[in-house]
This record gives structure tokens, C-alpha cells and sequence, in this order.
């Protein structure tokens, strides 16, 4: 372990980690863990926020999981920069910031395999085969590892966050799950790391996929079927960027089953393609009038 600034604290190994948080030790203090993968944004230090005002003690994580990464998938160039992330780090009030070396969190492979049901059918799931199972593989070690009362994820990875709970509360872990709103450029763009893998025009045109949920999000409080919202919001984002669709679904939330009559929430969620970046974005609705859920720090 060192120090890097005279506030936060960054470790790089788990038996350090381990030390440092243990129960005995921290007696009654609270732990609020906001793992991420570096490259820090306005959105990751939301989470910091959150973490701050509810517990004593702030954990980040920041780890780029190869595991949740598939082949030809942008993990080489996913961004990354130690000292930058730091500085905000330590700037945002994080008390340790664990920084592992993939030999330290998968020092060998036993071919254990966390396989996550229906939800992870869906969305990202569908077109990232295997990308759940390596996120669950890294948040229950994480878990294991930090001991969080309370651990802070973003509705901008609303489809991360519902498999995410799915997962605490069918395997009893005792870490308490908080959702987190988007939070958004000022053109609507939803804040994500690989944002800058975007080129100056692409962008630019980012800012219709939002425009084009808000969109399908009207069509569905003027009483419009899913089937129309869809191609409506498929077209906005293909007439107004060079963006390819991966998808644009509906779907209920956070169950992910098709929409019917008893659903409370839905989601409309997309993925677009850019020339060497992947973005998605969502909106949730109230069923009930049509009306925004919120879990977007603008509204
Ligand atoms: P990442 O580093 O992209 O894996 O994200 C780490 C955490 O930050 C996840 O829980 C994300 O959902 C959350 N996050 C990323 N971008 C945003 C955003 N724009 N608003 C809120 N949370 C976010």
C-alpha cells in the first residue's frame, strides 16, 4: 500500500484490502462501495455522492474485467488513466480506491462459472453472449473482497443493475443495492467512459439517441403499442446519426419480460453502434400514466 495524496488511500492487492476493511476492525462503521471501470465521469462521481452521504467510509474499485469483455470487444482500447482517476477520485472524497492488476483478480482460472437466468436473455445480454456472467463473476468477488454495507450502481446500466439485485437477493449476499439516476452531457448524451472513443461528428449526432427515447417515451404516454415506438425511435437514431442499431427494445422493469397489461415500469433501452464505440442509453416509464420514472438526474 502508499499513499498517494495525503486523503485517499490506493491499494492494489486484496489481502491489503481485506485487511484494511475488516469487521473487527471497522467496528461499527458503514462501508459504501461504487465499483467502476475507471476512466471517472460525472456519473461515477454521482455514485461517490450517494456512497458519501450514506456510509462512513468510501470504496471505489476501479477494474477493467476482462472477463465481461467478449472477443473483437473494445477492452484494449476501453480508456484508461490511473492519475487522472486518482485526482477525481480523491477530489470526490473516496476514502480507498482499490486499483487491481488482472493477475491479482484472476490469478488462475478454475473454470467456476456464475451463469445468470433470463434477464441476462435480453438487451446487452443478446449481444454480448457471456457478458453477465463476467460481471457477476467480478461483483461477488468484489463483494467478497470489500464487504460493503451498501454498494452503489447507475441506471444508465439499468440492465446490469436489475441482474445485479436478482443476484443479492437469490444468493442472500448481504450488501443492500442502491440505485443511482443517469447522469447526462448537457445535450442529453448519457456520461460513459468510452464517450471519448466517440469521433468530433459522431459525437455530435450521440445526442439523438436520448432525443430519440424521449421520443418513443411521449409515443408511450400518448398511448402508442411498443411495435410503433420501437421503429420510431430505430428511425430517429438512423436518420439523424451514423449509428448502427444494435437494439432498441421494451420491455418491463427490472423483471425484462415482454410488456403486458399488469407491468408497473417499463424500460425502452438502446444499443447503438458507432465506428469503434457502443453506446447504450434508457428511459423508464410508469405504466401507469405514461410518465417518466425518474431515474435521470435531469429530470
Ligand atoms: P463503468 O465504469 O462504466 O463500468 O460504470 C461504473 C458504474 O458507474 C456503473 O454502476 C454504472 O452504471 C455507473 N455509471 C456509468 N455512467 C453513468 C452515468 N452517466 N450516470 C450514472 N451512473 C453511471
Amino acid at each position: 500500500m502508499y499513499v498517494d495524496s495525503p486523503d485517499i488511500e490506493v491499494i492494489e492487492t486484496i489481502q491489503e484490502l481485506q485487511k484494511k476493511l475488516n469487521r473487527n476492525e471497522r467496528k461499527n462503521t458503514t462501508v459504501g462501495f461504487v465499483p467502476t471501470m475507471g476512466y471517472l465521469h460525472e456519473g461515477h462521481l454521482s455514485l461517490v455522492k450517494h456512497a458519501k452521504e450514506q456510509n462512513d467510509i468510501v470504496v471505489m474499485s476501479i477494474f477493467v474485467n476482462p472477463a465481461q469483455f467478449g472477443p473483437g470487444e473494445d477492452f484494449e482500447s476501453y480508456p484508461r488513466d490511473r492519475e487522472r482517476d486518482i485526482r477525481l477520485a480523491n477530489e470526490a472524497g473516496v476514502d480507498i480506491l482499490f486499483i487491481p492488476t488482472v493477475d491479482e483478480m484472476y490469478p488462475a482460472d478454475g473454470g467456476v462459472r456464475i451463469l445468470p437466468a433470463k434477464q441476462a436473455h435480453e438487451l446487452c445480454g443478446a449481444s454480448r453472449p457471456g457478458h453477465f456472467d463476467g460481471v457477476l463473476k467480478v461483483v461477488l468477488k468484489l463483494f467478497n473482497i470489500v464487504d460493503p454495507d451498501r454498494s452503489y450502481f447507475g441506471m444508465k446500466d439499468a440492465q446490469q443493475l436489475a441482474i445485479i439485485e436478482t443476484f443479492v437477493r437469490d444468493f442472500n449476499l448481504r450488501t443492500v443495492i442502491v440505485r443511482v439516476p443517469i447522469v447526462r452531457e448537457e445535450d442529453g448524451l448519457a456520461k460513459s467512459s468510452r464517450n471519448v472513443n466517440l469521433t468530433p461528428s459522431e459525437r455530435t449526432e450521440a445526442a439523438s439517441i436520448y432525443r430519440a427515447l424521449q421520443i418513443g417515451s411521449e409515443m408511450f404516454a400518448a398511448g402508442e403499442i411498443p411495435e410503433a415506438i420501437k421503429q420510431r425511435v430505430s428511425d430517429f437514431i438512423v436518420s439523424n446519426s451514423s449509428g448502427m442499431i444494435d437494439y432498441v427494445e421494451f420491455l418491463t422493469y427490472p423483471g425484462l419480460d415482454p410488456v403486458t397489461d399488469g407491468a408497473q415500469e417499463v424500460i425502452l433501452a438502446c444499443a447503438v453502434k458507432f465506428s469503434s464505440t457502443r453506446l447504450i442509453d434508457n428511459i423508464i416509464m410508469s405504466t401507469k400514466d405514461g410518465t417518466y420514472v425518474p431515474n435521470d438526474d435531469e429530470q
